[in-house]
């Protein structure tokens, strides 16, 4: 399995973090210096600019999370049993998974 994280989308919010039983992800810094070391796309890479329509959205939410101080970085892809609970969690609606057939799962909050 592949998984990766949209980062400009991240919010930090770390349910992905939080969900997952297998511990695919990771919290990072913004300015870790492995915070691009999962397969996004290099558009999908974080550069130092949140996505401005989910900033817009989340920057004021109070609810526990320590918004946009880290992102989350998908360290462990291998190990995803696809069981889709981060893609129903993802505030930033910005985690992606291929299978091994090639397709792709992508993340919708609910
Ligand atoms: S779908 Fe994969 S990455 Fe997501 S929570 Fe489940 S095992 Fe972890
Ligand atoms: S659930 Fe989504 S928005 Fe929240 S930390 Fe994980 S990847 Fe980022």
């Amino acid at each position: 399995m592949k998984v990766w994280v949209d980062k400009p989308k991240c919010t930090g919010c770390a349910h992905c973090h939080d969900v997952c039983p297998v511990a695919v992800f990771e919290m990072k810094d913004s300015n870790a210096p492995d915070v691009n070391s999962d397969v996004a796309p290099a558009e999908q890479q974080w550069k130092g600019q949140e996505d401005p329509s989910v900033y817009a959205k989340w920057k004021d939410v109070q609810d526990g999370h320590n918004h946009f101080k880290e992102k989350s970085v998908a360290v462990n892809g291998e190990a995803c049993i696809l069981c889709q609970a981060c893609l129903i969690e993802c505030e930033g609606e910005c985690i992606h998974i291929v299978d091994d057939n090639n397709t792709q799962y992508d993340s919708i909050y609910k």
